[in-house]
């Protein structure tokens, strides 16, 4: 469970003392929660043989092991949820004004023997009501770190390429569910919408969208996964559209393998490309098999990312040999996720980042997803926080694109004029 503890701001600085206070906030929860359940669950004349004092104030009695059990459980969950992470330090000073008072009524009883205990208790939860409230303590945001100054890495797109977005459906969500402390009633519509690159060397799509099946892979996913749904016309649809030429289409570059990224290659005959990680982390999903289904009759074009480091992130590949189209690993979300960096002749600079973050709040605000929603739907949460904290320190030099979040696409044209290519 250490391991998946969150990160205060200063934890870089304090990275002993923040261990540390995490080992005391589970030995003083542990403790309480376990003393104030086994109070509750003595039988009267069991509690008087243990706690002589139980038959003079009875009530105090059950008061009392209820405080034990809140105060332990205050210490313990803000902190590892991050929902109001503050009340760490009030549930600390609490169980320290407890402990206090039990020190106090047992020395007005001449029962000084007992008070051992209770010291220790509250000078473990003064420890962590001075470590959590002052020196570091834990926030609902991930640390805010430096942000990138200086040149970005040089591109030469070519004076005809462009991109397109080609929004295939929304589905709802409520952003609870989307960021660390957002709203239940806020409720918030993902964007499923695929990114057409334009190049002279050959066409990519960025994920592929909502697909003619949309509404049959929706049902083939476990319950816990479906959401109420809005389909548009799907990214196949809209090329036609336009009368765009496949022949330029080189492929789909998968920013992940979930469903609502894929979905749309069952209307497209194209190559997928993705990296083997990915490839692998689809074969192996056990919840998810639209990947599975819609990838059957498609080359797939594995890409492997061994190129220099870029913009904080340690490979990458270079897909034009001109920094227009540069490929990160950001294998959190799943084990072979990618962020794709787009520079456009104007100038322009994008990061479109999958769903290392659903909403863009993620980034603008700092906000992993939510403890369970990291749980369930994150490969590796850890990197996924690196991963985010790079694009924060960006986030002033480029257009920062979650897949979910339609606020992320203002800006890029629909494809509605006839593209470069088209007949
Ligand atoms: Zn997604």
């Amino acid at each position: 469970m250490m391991s998946a503890s969150p990160f205060p701001v200063d934890a870089h600085r304090h990275r002993r003392l923040h261990y540390a206070l995490w080992a005391a906030q589970w030995l003083l929860g542990a403790a309480l929660v376990v003393a104030g359940v086994m109070k509750l669950s003595l039988a009267a004349d069991q509690a008087v043989t243990m706690f002589p004092w139980s038959a003079d104030v009875p009530l105090l009695y059950t008061i009392t092991s209820v405080l034990d059990v809140l105060g332990g459980l205050g210490v313990i969950l803000p902190s590892l949820t991050r929902i109001a992470p503050r009340t760490t330090v009030v549930a600390a000073v609490g169980v320290v004004l407890l402990m206090l008072s039990a020190v106090a009524f047992y020395l007005i009883r001449g029962e000084a023997s007992e008070i051992v205990a209770n010291l220790a208790l509250a000078a473990a939860a003064a420890v962590i009501a001075w470590g959590r409230g002052r020196v570091a303590p834990i926030t609902a945001q991930l640390p805010d770190p430096e942000r990138m100054t200086g040149t970005l890495p040089v591109a030469s797109p070519p004076a005809e390429m462009m991109i397109f977005q080609l929004p295939t459906g929304t589905y709802l969500t409520r952003a609870a569910f989307a960021v660390t402390g957002g709203a239940f009633a806020d409720q918030r519509s993902f964007a499923s919408t695929a990114i057409l690159v334009q190049h002279p060397k050959g066409d990519l799509l960025i994920d592929a969208g909502f697909g003619a099946g949309a509404d049959a892979h929706i049902e083939s996913l476990p319950s816990y996964r479906r959401s109420p749904h809005d389909r548009a016309e799907t990214a196949s649809a809209q090329l036609d559209a336009v009368g765009y030429d496949r022949q330029r289409l080189l492929g789909v570059l998968l920013t992940h393998s979930h469903w609502d990224h894929v979905s749309g290659l069952d209307s497209l005959d194209v190559p997928i490309w993705m990296t083997a990680e990915e490839r692998r982390y689809a074969a192996d999903s056990t919840s998810d098999s639209v990947f599975d289904s819609v990838s059957r009759n498609h080359e797939i074009r594995e890409f492997t990312i061994d190129g220099p480091a870029y913009l904080g992130f340690p490979r990458s590949l270079d897909i034009h040999g001109d920094g227009s189209v540069v490929v990160v690993s950001a294998a959190g979300h799943t084990t072979g996720s990618i962020i794709v960096f787009i520079a456009l002749p104007d100038g322009r600079r994008y990061a479109f980042i999958g769903d290392l973050t659903w909403q863009l709040d993620g980034i603008t605000g700092r906000l992993e997803k939510p403890l369970l929603m990291r749980k369930l739907a994150d490969s590796d949460t850890k990197q996924v926080r690196r991963d985010m904290e790079r694009i924060i320190a960006l986030q002033d030099r480029l257009q920062v694109v979650p897949a979910h979040d339609a606020r992320g696409y203002v800006g890029i044209p629909l494809l509605v004029t006839s593209p470069v290519g088209s007949r």
